[in-house]
């Protein structure tokens, strides 16, 4: 039976004050757990800590039944039902991790209808006999997590996906809801077709991020960069470091370590048990570090990661999105730093250019990549460029680096012209093809061995690039890269011309250049980032004794009982707790995040603690 809207607006909201502990919806939730709890399906595309999850929750605790969540994040699923029982939800997941005793339990409490949430992972789908067991149950909603999954043309596909087109057919009467933080216009379309989405409502959220601050620089010693960002800026947070290859991963973590900062590795070449070893102790303790390839993170809600780093550019704007997501959720001021370098470009069309798939697929990612070289190479603010690719206008954000520092830009007609006509020289008069570093000291005028070798030094332009350095060579030869008007080409990334290459030869086509920036990574921050969402209460001097104390008490409680620290009580809701000082149980209920069960749980202690 379909509740009148109010109605079923008022069960939703009290649920979030009850359940959640939370005074009002964020953002478009209402409309989407009322399409939901209505019967309706929904498409809803939100950034990564925008708040999806309540989205299907809450639906899953009006609605009769129990609400199935397929997510392919088998290794999170005890966190995930870890954290709902903390908020005295009945859920379970059944995968295959799972002794069969236990199976057995989660089974009988769904036919019985003794649990709010269900989660699966995708492939329990093709077995006949889960389908079977869900034939047994009253399923409230099927809610799909990480649905850009479905997107052949993603950057995340998982073939499993392509088989929960048949929940439309097999329930037609179940809403359905996906949810996903990545959302170009095309990986948006080919979500609502793949799930055969055609009825449902789409829910575009913007997709902003303010209190993530963005920076991206020129690498130079990327590791020493790293170490200078985290001590400078982020002493004793938790963070992730994102690098392309297992050998990076573990030279960086082992750096890191060396250099007194607490870090662990992650990647898929490392045994299944140390992997989750390491990501549970990332979870659950605070102030670590992770080093890992991007086999890590998806799905990960730790809210406190204070910075996301990229050692090595990332192949396309929606996974250096999603994987930079992954800092600030609890709405605190966090940073994404990227370090970006010349060889990045070499390395990463070298990787396309030997990957397999046809033609079509080699040109997806060549434009995913081009995309996220224009983003480095952008005298504008990166969030404006970030949003545009979303499909979302903006302004200039004051919160990244070129609003904070904005990068002078310069003529760079000549020094492209000097630059191509050395590749062409190269190419016409001696038939050769090199890499950046050979055109650059040919430039410089070097006599170094391979240019003696080759008669380099005989070239009319040999020599008549002195006015830069070889950094700004080096970056003179990344932005042409970025504007179309070089490319690499080979196993040696060898610089040749494109179609565009001749008009700037000729003097048809004016090049504008970012200059070089020649201060370190954390430098010339003049602004400090902001915080969102009503997370950012500012701790008084006073307070911070309190706040101390309350996170000792947290870190006991926590260990106590396995779970991670975050899943007793956010950081942000321990400020407000600080800040306040609320004097009875009924107070410290009104405390943003501080729901029924918890209140009943810990209120007497959380008290206790502020009396000391
Ligand atoms: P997503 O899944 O979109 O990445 P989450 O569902 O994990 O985001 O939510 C991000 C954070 O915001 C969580 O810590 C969640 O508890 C909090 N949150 C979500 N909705 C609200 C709300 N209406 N009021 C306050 N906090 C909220
Ligand atoms: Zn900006």
């Amino acid at each position: 039976m379909a509740l009148p809207t109010d109605q079923r607006t008022d069960d939703a909201l009290r649920v979030l004050r009850r359940v959640f502990g939370y005074d009002s919806f964020r953002g478009n939730q209402r409309e989407i757990i009322d399409q939901v709890v209505g019967g309706g399906d929904a498409l809803v595309l939100m950034p990564t800590g925008g708040g999806k999850s309540l989205c299907y929750q809450i639906p899953a605790l009006v609605r009769d039944g129990v609400a199935v969540v397929i997510s392919p994040l088998i290794a999170l699923m005890q966190d995930q039902v870890d954290a709902l029982t903390a908020l005295g939800v009945r859920a379970g997941f059944l995968n295959s991790t799972q002794d069969f005793e236990a199976r057995r339990r989660i089974e009988s409490a769904f036919v019985a209808g003794e649990l709010d949430l269900l989660y699966l992972a995708p492939e329990a789908l093709r077995a006949e006999s889960t389908l079977r067991l869900l034939d047994r149950g009253t399923i409230a909603l099927f809610a799909i997590d990480e649905a850009h999954c479905v997107a052949q043309w993603g950057h995340d596909f998982r073939p499993d996906y392509l088989a929960l087109s048949m929940l439309h057919e097999r329930w037609p009467a179940v809403p359905r809801i996906a949810l996903t933080a990545t959302a170009t216009a095309a990986t948006h379309a080919e979500i609502a077709s793949r799930l055969k989405l055609q009825d449902a409502r789409h829910f575009v959220a913007s997709f902003d991020r303010p209190n993530i601050q963005y920076r991206i620089a020129a690498k130079r010693e990327p590791r020493k960069q790293l170490l200078d960002l985290l001590r400078t800026e982020h002493p004793g947070d938790a963070g992730i470091v994102y690098c392309l290859s297992r050998a990076s991963v573990d030279k960086t973590a082992e750096f890191l370590a060396q250099n007194g900062i607490p870090a662990l590795p992650y990647h898929a070449g490392l045994d299944a048990r140390t992997r989750a070893a390491n990501q549970q102790r990332f979870l659950r303790e605070d102030g670590l570090v992770m080093v890992a390839t991007i086999a890590f993170g998806m799905g990960i809600d730790k809210p406190d990661v204070r910075f996301v780093a990229h050692l090595d550019l990332p192949k396309s704007i929606e996974g250096y999105y999603q994987e930079t997501g992954r800092a600030g959720r609890d709405g605190l001021p966090s940073t994404a730093w990227l370090a970006y370098g010349l060889s990045d470009v070499v390395q990463q069309r070298k990787m396309i250019e030997s990957s397999d798939g046809d033609l079509a697929r080699r040109r997806v990612l060549a434009a995913h990549l081009d995309a996220m070289l224009a983003l480095c190479e952008t005298v504008q603010c990166r969030r404006v460029q970030l949003l545009r690719y979303f499909g979302q206008e903006s302004s200039a954000c004051g919160n990244c680096d070129t609003c904070l520092t904005p990068p002078e830009s310069w003529d760079g007609t000549v020094a492209a012209q000097k630059l191509l006509s050395t590749v062409l020289r190269l190419h016409q008069e001696r038939n050769q093809k090199f890499g950046a570093g050979q055109s650059i000291d040919i430039l410089l005028g070097r006599g170094t061995d391979k240019v003696t070798q080759y008669g380099h030094d005989s070239l009319s332009v040999f020599g008549i690039g002195t006015e830069l350095s070889e950094a700004e060579w080096r970056a003179v030869v990344r932005q042409l890269l970025a504007q179309g008007l070089l490319a690499v080409e080979g196993d040696y990334g060898t610089l040749v011309l494109t179609e565009s290459s001749r008009d700037v030869l000729r003097k048809q086509r004016q090049v504008t250049m970012r200059r070089e920036q020649r201060v370190p990574a954390s430098a010339g921050r003049s602004a400090k980032p902001r915080a969102t969402g009503g997370a950012s209460v500012e701790l008084a001097p006073s307070a911070l004794p309190v706040f101390e104390r309350l996170r000792a008490w947290r870190a006991a409680t926590a260990k106590e009982q396995g779970v991670p620290a975050y899943v007793i009580f956010h950081d942000s809701t321990l400020r407000q707790i600080a800040t306040e000082s609320p004097p009875t149980l009924a107070d410290l209920g009104r405390v943003n995040g501080v729901g029924e069960a918890k209140l009943a749980r810990y209120g007497q202690q959380i008290l206790d603690t502020l009396a000391v």
